[in-house]
């Protein structure tokens, strides 16, 4: 848990974000700058940087349930959908919180940008 962590104030509900679904580990809630229909973030409650300190994977784990699940609940588990876990400077990651995009509502095209 990081005081200066954007995404461990969101987890801990210091800044006010509407989580759409939660289990006991992970919290998942609507991109700010939507990319898709469906753009929802999945992040784990406890602060982790990237997917390459997850050494417990019950987190990861955790990340991995409740973003199928945000799937079924978005309507998109049927249509098909994208996780995306931007890793490091090349992988695109701006904010060093482990978070899973869930992109669905369109086709996604490949490779990606
Ligand atoms: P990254 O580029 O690190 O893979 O993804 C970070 C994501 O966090 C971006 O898609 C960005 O739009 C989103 N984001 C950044 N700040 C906030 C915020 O304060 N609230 C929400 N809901 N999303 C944010
Ligand atoms: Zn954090």
């Amino acid at each position: 848990m990081s005081d200066d962590c954007l995404f461990c104030r969101i987890a801990r509900g210091d800044v006010p974000v509407l989580f759409v679904a939660e289990n006991a580990l992970a919290v998942a809630f609507r991109d700010i700058h939507p990319q898709a229909p469906v753009h929802v973030l999945v992040i784990p409650r406890a602060h982790v940087e990237s997917m390459l300190e997850a050494t417990d994977p019950a987190p990861m784990n955790a990340v991995m349930q409740l973003a199928i699940e945000v799937a079924r609940a978005e309507g998109v588990a049927g249509s098909g959908f994208r996780l995306v876990l931007n890793t490091g400077a090349d992988g695109g990651q701006s904010v060093s919180h482990l978070h899973a995009h869930v992109l669905g509502g369109r086709a996604m095209h490949w490779p990606p940008g």
